[in-house]
């Protein structure tokens, strides 16, 4: 007999425990314990402790005496499969280690192993007796059972309690056997919670007469182009094609009219959607627009969502009732089963990048299920990242355009405003320039809207004095603080550190504290006083920190409400709002002077969304944008909204000074309590590094750019190259030879910003 060395003891598994850098550990399943399948919690010993961990497999047989699996909690996987290989998958890829992979595709409350628990709601209901009763004593009660008596599905307790019926009323209606009261299981549907289903996300409500006065869940008689898109998509759907494919569409192109009804197909077909989108703010319109279509199969994941809510749509997930589910980043975990399509819209975005551990980007983690699970990855954006295109190029990606929007309305005009000639003329304060004044004037008197964007909040960048020239900077950051009018207070954007704004300056006590730079809030302040009468509203971190919010606003610029809407980047993407005639990009530049490989890609993006939020209606639209270096390459492109020009410009810089995606990159930041203490950490890091990897690149270390941030000191290298598996492996093996280390040091795999 071959002895059992060569074969797995399947009594044997390895499990994710939720300790950062930890890899998979080996436990025993006990003498006659069941062997818990793959994707089931367990609780296992470490160290002292009892924890949590997921099942990920079958361990290699080992010699080594094991402990026991304590417990099993899950008699099924808890996790799919699939989850589970692409969980493992992002850890290894990411450096970040199974654990706290495993953990973002845990629902939140199974992260500490407690039973699946829903939450219940108290529903109180008529009975029989009740229906019939004519004999109630009292208008309360009276009133109570007739409400009761209405609704056959009974009424929640909060329910009652918001149309002033108390708990005595219903207790003494319950003794009378009038009533009962039953615990539901609540599947909290966060549809209802948004308002932004109202109106302008479920869609259509808001187009012209023209486009047909078709019902929001029917599907769209498909443009020439749109038909041509789907058809080539489908294709590849049917054919099982393991190419992933961008969607490059213009602004305005019907690109989610394409997506709608690819979805209808593929559910048609038995399988399932995963729709990815960037932001929390695009959610509600996305996943309306998808609900219209496809009804309650639809699910929404994002962490706007309450605990309880999210909990409940993975549980609908998971139990299969979903055919649909429209997410941020973490969706892409989705416990969903037969997944046919994966679509990530607007997969540029910089918010599909997870900025802690695991640093995971959502759009290639997307790619990867794709080809784990058989499914069609679809890329969509009119400003494609710098990578898909460059795996278009590649032969990896295939491609398929739309360049005409929708009944061939005109892309916006722009105008570049150049600041210079502005200063010049009108002196160093201005900040709404004159043809923007003009232009913003002729759409209030036309009842058209604006859209004003400026990518920076506050009211002013930097408080300084003019005696000493001290400026004010975060006493935990290496930063400015910004001051924030409306507050009354300096706040410091990185770390949320305030202070009251001083009256004198706080190292030489002089009086004369200036102001300089502007934010959104300053905008706001100039508009009104330039335009007394219109209505403004502004969209910024500040304004919308309250759930809903912002989708409060968005409705009432759909609804005409507002004739002017400032912000920063929310507001440049994905919404569309036929009334907006006029775009103005405050400072182009704000991100240009960022010392970021990406600054001009992110600049150039941005521009190009904002500018196509104008003319998405009958009128056409017009967009300002005023900047101090107006001829940049990134600012001339997006004037021209020419993706091709852009691309060819860029792909040669990144080329020219080594930057993805000519090559891969991991960027190292080490954390220290002194700046001094960081750099020789970093330095010694990095030296470990170039031994295991001598062929390869590493440069650095430096101080970050970020020097000090919340109270630590920051030093960074980088490693460059062809070969990202040499270039982790070396990392972790020097991370090996200085464990400690491990918990001061960020690693970022394919950073989307090395600032
Ligand atoms: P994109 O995402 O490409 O910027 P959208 O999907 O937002 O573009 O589409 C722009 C507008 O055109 C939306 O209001 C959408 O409802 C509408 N639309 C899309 N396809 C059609 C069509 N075939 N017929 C009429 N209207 C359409
Ligand atoms: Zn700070």
């Amino acid at each position: 007999m071959p002895s059992s060395t060569t074969s797995p003891d399947n009594r044997i598994l390895a499990v994710a425990v939720p300790v950062p850098g930890l890899g998979l550990l080996s436990y025993r399943v006990d003498g006659t314990g069941v062997v818990p399948a793959k994707g089931a919690r367990v609780t296992v010993p470490l160290g002292s402790r009892l924890v949590t961990g997921v099942v990920a497999g079958v361990a290699a047989p080992s010699t080594a005496r094991l402990k026991n699996i304590h417990a099993v909690i899950d008699d099924e996987p808890f996790l799919p499969e699939a989850v589970v290989d692409l969980a493992l998958w992002v850890g290894t890829y990411y450096a970040s280690g199974p654990g706290d992979a495993l953990a973002i595709a845990m629902p939140p409350s199974a992260r500490a192993g407690r039973p699946t628990a829903f939450r219940t709601v108290r529903i109180i209901e008529a009975t029989p007796e009740g229906r019939a009763a004519t004999d109630v004593r009292g208008p309360r009660q009276r009133d109570a059972l007739s409400r009761l008596t209405a609704a056959p599905a009974g009424v929640a307790m909060a329910d009652l309690a918001l149309a002033d019926i108390g708990h005595s009323t219903v207790q003494s209606l319950v003794r009378a056997g009038y009533a009962r009261i039953r615990e539901d299981v609540s599947e909290r549907d966060p549809f209802s919670a948004m308002s932004g289903l109202s109106s302008r996300s479920l869609g259509q409500a808001q187009e012209p007469v023209r486009t047909g006065n078709m019902a929001p869940g029917t599907d769209r008689v498909l443009t020439p182009e749109q038909a041509v898109a789907l058809a080539f998509i489908d294709e590849r759907f049917q054919a099982h094609s393991s190419l992933p494919v961008l969607v490059q569409g213009v602004t305005g192109s019907g690109k989610t009219e394409v997506y709608l009804q690819l979805a209808r197909r593929v559910v048609a077909a038995g399988r399932r959607v995963l729709m990815l989108v960037p932001e929390i703010a695009l959610t509600p319109a996305v996943a309306g627009v998808f609900r219209a279509r496809f009804g309650s199969r639809v699910a929404i994941q994002h962490s706007a969502l309450s605990a309880g809510e999210r909990h409940d749509q993975w549980h609908r997930i998971k139990r299969g009732e979903i055919d649909i589910v429209v997410g941020t980043r973490s969706a892409v975990f989705a416990p969903l089963e037969r997944i046919g399509l994966i679509v990530v819209d607007e997969e540029h975005d910089a918010s599909y990048k997870q900025d802690e551990t695991p640093r995971y980007h959502g759009r290639d983690v997307a790619v990867v299920r794709g080809r784990m699970e058989n499914a069609l990855v679809l890329l969509g954006s009119a400003t494609p990242s710098l990578e898909s295109s460059a795996n278009v190029d590649a032969g990896r990606y295939e491609r398929v355009e739309l360049r005409r929007r929708i009944f061939d309305r005109p892309l916006a005009t722009v105008q570049i405003v150049d600041m210079r000639e502005e200063y010049a003329a009108r002196g160093p304060d201005v900040v709404v320039s004159t043809a923007l004044a003009e232009a913003i004037r002729a759409r209030l008197s036309r009842a058209e809207q604006t859209v004003v964007l400026l990518n920076r909040r506050g009211f002013a960048t930097v408080v300084f004095c003019r005696r000493c020239a001290t400026t004010s900077e975060c006493p935990h950051c290496s930063v400015a603080l910004t001051f924030h009018r409306a507050a009354r207070r300096l706040r410091c954007h990185y770390c949320n550190y305030s202070m009251a704004v001083p009256t004198t300056c706080t190292v030489c006590g002089g009086a004369f504290l200036e102001q300089s730079g502007f934010g959104t809030e300053r905008i706001e302040a100039e508009l009104r006083a330039l335009f007394p009468d219109a209505r403004i509203a502004r969209v910024d971190r500040d304004t919308i920190r309250r759930r809903g919010a912002i989708t409060r606003v968005l409705d009432d610029v759909a609804e005409g409400k507002i004739d002017i809407l400032v912000g920063t980047q929310m507001i440049a993407k994905g919404h569309d709002f036929p009334s907006v005639t006029l775009v103005g990009v405050i400072s182009a530049d704000v991100g240009l002077g960022m010392a970021d490989f990406r600054a001009a890609e992110r600049t150039f993006q941005l521009l190009t969304q904002v500018v196509g939020r104008a003319g998405r209606g009958a009128v056409a639209g017009q967009a300002l944008i005023q900047t101090l270096y107006p001829d940049h390459y990134s600012i001339r492109a997006a004037a021209a909204q020419d993706y091709a020009a852009f691309y060819q410009q860029e792909r040669e810089f990144r080329e020219k000074l080594d930057y993805p995606p000519s090559v891969a990159l991991i960027n190292i930041v080490v954390k220290a309590k002194t700046a001094a203490r960081a750099m020789t950490d970093a330095a010694d890091l990095a030296r470990r590094v170039r031994a295991h990897h001598p062929h390869g690149r590493v440069l650095g270390p430096a101080p970050a750019f970020l020097a000090k941030l919340k109270d630590e000191h920051r030093a960074q290298f980088f490693i460059k190259g062809r070969q990202r598996n040499a270039m982790r492996a070396a990392l972790l093996a020097a991370l090996d030879e200085r464990l400690d280390l491990r918990k001061r040091t960020i690693v970022d795999i394919d950073p989307a910003s090395v600032i």
